[in-house]
């Protein structure tokens, strides 16, 4: 069976669907299926299919087949048929965030902000700039007056996307529109944890486009995200976590199929001792706790200048006290739950690590006993000291870690220690103190007295750089980067014969080398050779 083809769960009651009618005595093995749980109440949600190899190429082929239609249309046209989708997200938003909330356990308001509203900015960020984004561009000739150039964007054919659980809507359909604004095809490969967000997904877009086959949703696990890398696919966009990437990129390098690694993060804060604190320490617990901390840009670590430390942590244990943990569709709930329960060991290990070495938890750090779901509560923890995990790992839950600084040098060599580059935040009220903090982050994007806009500006690249990945999405770039760039060069004088071309002339050597003085050396110099050459014999 397709997944295409799946009924999903959420065109149902959110009892558990069984893929195929019990048969206990059956010979025919039946197909291995994800059994996707709602993470707030730990009651089933349904089942979806794991797709194997020979499913994931028949899908890629079927996307294949459909390109070359879609991708002749000029960008225009294709941006009128997603501006089809683009309507169906609006209309559907209450169906998005049932569907996404019962697999994640995220809040009502926050899938609406994370899931539906980042979709719409980006795609009307497209409709605004994608035409000339896409259109050819004139280009310089350098030394070769004689001929024009220009640069053109053509689609690479059919790109897959693979997306992980925490915004799974956004972060698969982010990856799908702008790959089909550039004219390609796609095949998103959803989280196992989240494959009916996956199958929405696919359901909108293919409803919108004048070919459905130009959207195919593989459902499945690990291994299927793997089919999908060595399937042939001309380009690759991943996003999840750093060991996965690693592992995504080892077996890319067996086709050499290009790829767009968007990894964890482990954003630091710096706040200096002239910023706004309250503001600050709003930003922090938002920023920290948004989405029960499951978000690659979430803030994980506080650097905060000694003499407003203490000031600091009095804020934001006093703000963290006022956001309301609880079940997504309650009336009034900020964060939801955690959505995977491995996630929720690994953070408490990392609770644990840091308080056997000296840290305090100043608020929160263990699971809720009143609630059934995956409720771990927004966790403060200070005296945080390099060597704790909880420095050096990706948290990716709702803890924030305070470390007292002593200067700007020591913020910015604490920020710039580890393996991520994703994004920062700078805490000043003086403005060039803080690009000159900016300046010196080794990150794909910092904000200055705010925080986690590096992502939700889609106007801007966004990225990481060490293990945080490379290639951008969003912007100006992230079109470009899923389109192919081809250089097309055109002789426009039509010369009977060109100065390079054999055989050299005795005299080309001098004349080339007359010509590079000319043209490169210094003004005075240039006025020497060219008397010089007035005065040579011939
Ligand atoms: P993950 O790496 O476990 O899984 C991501 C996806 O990869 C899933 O669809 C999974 O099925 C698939 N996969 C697993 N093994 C694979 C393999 N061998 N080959 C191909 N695909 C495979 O990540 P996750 O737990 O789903 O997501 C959380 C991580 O994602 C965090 O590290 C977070 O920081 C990161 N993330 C990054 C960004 C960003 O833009 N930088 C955004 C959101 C999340």
């Amino acid at each position: 069976m397709l997944a295409s083809e799946v009924s999903p769960a959420h065109d149902r009651a959110p009892e558990p669907i069984p893929l195929a009618p019990s048969a206990p005595t059956s010979t025919v093995p039946r197909p291995r299926t994800l059994s996707v749980t709602d993470p707030s109440t730990l009651t089933a949600v349904g089942e979806a299919p794991v797709l194997d190899t020979e499913a994931v190429r028949a899908a890629v082929s079927r996307a294949r087949a459909a390109q070359p239609a879609w991708g002749a249309l000029p960008v225009r046209e294709r941006l009128a048929w997603i501006a089809r989708a683009h309507r169906a997200f609006v209309e559907q938003a209450d169906r998005i965030v049932e569907v996404t909330g019962r697999e994640t356990g995220k809040s009502r308001v926050e899938t609406l902000a994370q899931d539906v509203l980042a979709v719409c900015d980006l795609l009307t960020f497209y409709e605004k700039t994608a035409v000339r984004t896409l259109s050819s561009r004139r280009s310089g000739t350098g030394s070769l007056p004689h001929k024009r150039a220009r640069r053109v964007y053509q689609p690479h054919g059919v790109i897959g996307v693979i997306a992980p659980w925490n915004s799974p809507v956004n972060l698969a359909a982010g990856p799908a529109l702008t790959a089909l604004v550039a004219g390609n095809a796609v095949v998103i490969k959803p989280s196992e944890l989240t494959p009916f967000s996956g199958l929405l997904v696919g359901e909108l877009l293919r409803g919108a486009l004048p070919d459905p086959e130009l959207v195919q949703i593989v459902t499945g696990d690990g291994a299927t995200g793997e089919a999908l890398v060595k399937s042939g696919v001309d380009k690759l966009v991943f996003t999840g976590s750093v060991a996965t990437g690693k592992r995504v990129m080892a077996a890319a390098a067996e086709t050499l199929t290009p790829l767009v690694l968007e990894l964890g993060g482990k954003d630091p804060m710096v706040v200096c001792d002239d910023a706004d604190l309250d503001r600050a320490a709003a930003a922090a617990v938002w920023g920290a706790f948004t989405n029960c901390g499951q978000a690659c840009v979430s803030i994980e670590r506080a650097y905060v200048h000694a003499s407003v430390h203490d000031a600091f942590v009095d804020k934001v244990l006093a703000e963290t006290r006022r956001v309301n943990q609880g079940p997504r569709d309650q009336p009034g709930v900020h964060i939801g739950s955690m959505s995977f329960a491995r996630q929720v060991e690994i953070v408490l290990d990392q609770l644990t690590d840091a308080l056997a070495k000296g840290a305090r938890v100043r608020v929160g750090g263990e699971r809720r006993p009143d609630l059934p779901g995956l409720f771990l509560p927004p966790t403060v923890v200070t005296e945080v000291t390099s060597g704790m995990k909880l420095l050096e790992e990706e948290t990716f839950g709702p803890v924030l870690a305070v470390v007292k600084v002593e200067s700007d040098d020591e913020a910015i060599r604490a920020c710039n220690a580890g393996r991520y580059g994703l994004s920062a935040s700078v805490w000043s009220r003086d403005r060039e103190r803080a690009r000159t903090i900016a300046d010196r982050l080794e990150v794909g994007g910092v904000v200055i007295n705010d925080c986690l806009l590096t992502y939700g500006i889609p106007a801007l690249p966004f990225g990481g750089v060490k293990e945080s990945g490379f290639g951008r999405s969003h912007g100006e770039e992230g079109l470009i980067e899923l389109s192919r760039v081809k250089t097309v060069v055109e002789d426009i004088l039509g010369l009977g014969r060109e100065f390079f071309g054999f055989p050299y002339h005795p005299r080309t050597y001098d004349v080339l080398k007359l010509a590079i003085r000319a043209m490169f050396g210094p003004p005075r110099r240039l006025l020497r050779v060219a008397r010089r050459a007035q005065t040579r014999p011939s």
